[in-house]
């Protein structure tokens, strides 16, 4: 079934002169991995932003699972988000709060009992491959660990979708494959991948969907693509 669904979708910010978005559709199914490509400025962040209802869409309409997203409520939106896990470039963790309580704290957030965190926070730093620095602090780890404690956090409640902005941006090439090792073990559980990237190497290794932007537009929609030639 389809997942995550932009029809027709232009998004102008009201300082600006050209659409950060111009009629952009793309669909994608559960359990797709999808590469979302440009230069700075296409559009990538814009496009994440507007599934997470950060944003709303000049016109045209955005379906995330079963919610309407232009059409959503306030009071829904929490639940929208819920269904969405994101991972950012810099990990964006709380350096007072260990690696198994940031993980904790998106549950808390989300008012979860005391029992669901005991038991999910630890078979989660698992699967990211953290059980045994579960009371380290951020600044401990290496990047590549944070950015491991970050996927746990969005991974934890199990979402629909993983939205990654860069996530490699800030870690070496071998770090980084680690991560897509992580990020495509996340994605055979059934879950979606949506990753925004500037690494061409990652994208020509994985070969996976790549929808690219150029100047708002969507001027790329491959199934098994690579990052792209004279780029
Ligand atoms: P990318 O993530 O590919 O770098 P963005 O979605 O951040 O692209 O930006 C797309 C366009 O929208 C750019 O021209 C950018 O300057 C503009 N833009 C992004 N955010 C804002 C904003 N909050 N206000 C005005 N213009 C914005
Ligand atoms: P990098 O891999 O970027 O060189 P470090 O050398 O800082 O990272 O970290 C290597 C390992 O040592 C990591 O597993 C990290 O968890 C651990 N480590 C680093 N600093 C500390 C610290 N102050 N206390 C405990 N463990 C640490």
């Amino acid at each position: 079934g389809t997942v995550i669904s932009v029809e027709h979708v232009s998004k102008s910010y009201k300082a600006s002169t050209r659409p950060a978005l111009d009629d952009v559709s793309v669909e994608v199914d559960k359990g797709e991995f999808v590469f979302l490509i440009g230069p700075s400025g296409s559009g990538k962040s814009t496009f994440m932003r507007l599934l997470l209802k950060e944003e709303t869409p000049t016109s045209g309409d955005i379906h995330v699972s079963q919610f309407h997203v232009n059409k959503l409520s306030a009071r829904r939106v929490p639940r929208l988000r819920q269904t969405m896990g994101v991972v950012f470039q810099n990990f964006r963790l709380l350096p007072n709060k260990t690696v198994a309580q940031n993980v904790a704290f998106a549950l808390e957030v989300i008012g979860k009992p005391r029992a669901t965190i005991e038991r999910t926070v630890p078979d989660t730093l698992d699967l990211v491959g953290l059980a045994g620095k579960a009371d380290r602090l951020p600044h401990e780890l290496s990047g590549g660990e944070q950015q491991r404690v970050a996927i746990a956090r969005a991974f934890v409640n199990r979402p629909l979708v993983m939205l990654c902005d860069e996530p490699t941006g800030n870690l070496d090439p071998e770090t980084s494959q680690d991560i897509m090792m992580l990020l495509e073990r996340i994605n055979r559980t059934g879950t979606t991948v949506v990753m925004a990237t500037h690494d061409h190497h990652i994208v020509d290794a994985m070969r996976r969907r790549v929808v690219e932007l150029e100047l708002g537009r969507v001027v790329r929609d491959e199934s098994r693509g690579v990052y792209g030639v004279g780029r």
